[in-house]
């Protein structure tokens, strides 16, 4: 089962990808986790990826398929999994769908994310990230532990509003129109209302993809 989660910068994909992603017993890839991974590490990805996360612009459609079809392609991605941040144009639509032809899959359900602007923006105004896990926090400051690793807690670069404020024109010019593509090519949407505490809107996400038809048989959690 591959399932892509869609929706704005801030929308919560991130703090519910590994929730959905254990109920529904898939691994979970976050192209932007792999990218943050690549600029630590001084990959020459990473070093061609910097300027274009730091501003709030999107990494090449190339560079973002090759990550998919290396990771994808791996032995624990067989049964299915769960995309957090990718596809975010058309042509990386396209490029998943061959993708994914090639090992037998199709995208089963995007997964919306709904939320509103000025709570994205707040959102992201007050998010401290853990260097190590990439875990998301609200309301806690750098500096701070990582509950899941330990790591220390770090604000974005991109999470600074210049940078938020591209990212949300970014969005609209080129990943808003990824969904007709997808409707108009008969993929399963779910649409989750993403405002609530982490445990409601798990539970919303869980609801609106069994309602849809997917992922009816998950883990108990
Ligand atoms: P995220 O952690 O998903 O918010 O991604 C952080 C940044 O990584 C984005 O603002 C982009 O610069 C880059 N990025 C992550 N995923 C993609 C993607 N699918 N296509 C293009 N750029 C991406």
């Amino acid at each position: 089962m591959d399932i892509v989660l869609f929706g704005k910068p801030g929308a919560g994909k991130g703090t519910q990808a590994p929730r959905i992603a254990a109920a529904l017993d898939v691994p979970t890839v976050a192209t932007g986790d792999v990218l943050r991974g690549a600029v630590r590490a001084g990959t020459p990805m990473g070093l061609a990826a910097k300027a274009y996360m730091d501003r709030g612009d999107l990494v090449p459609d190339d560079v973002i398929l090759g990550i998919m079809k290396e990771t994808l392609g791996k032995g624990e991605f067989a049964k299915g999994s769960l995309l957090d941040g990718v596809v975010r144009t058309t042509p990386q639509a396209e490029g998943m769908s061959r993708v994914l032809a090639e090992l037998g899959r199709k995208v089963d359900a995007v997964l919306v994310f709904d939320v509103d602007d000025d709570e994205l923006v707040q959102r992201l105004g007050s998010r401290t990230v853990c260097e190590m896990c990439q875990t998301p926090y609200t309301g806690r400051e750098a500096g701070e532990r990582c509950e899941n690793c330990g790591g220390s807690l770090i604000r974005r670069k991109d999470d600074e509003p210049e940078a938020v404020r591209n990212r949300l024109a970014v969005y609209q010019r080129q990943t808003a129109p990824v969904l007709a593509w997808y409707e108009h090519n008969g993929t399963t949407i779910a649409t989750v209302n993403a405002v609530g505490s982490v445990d409601d809107v798990t539970r919303r996400a869980l609801d609106a993809l069994r309602a849809a038809g997917v992922g009816g048989s998950e883990k108990r959690r």
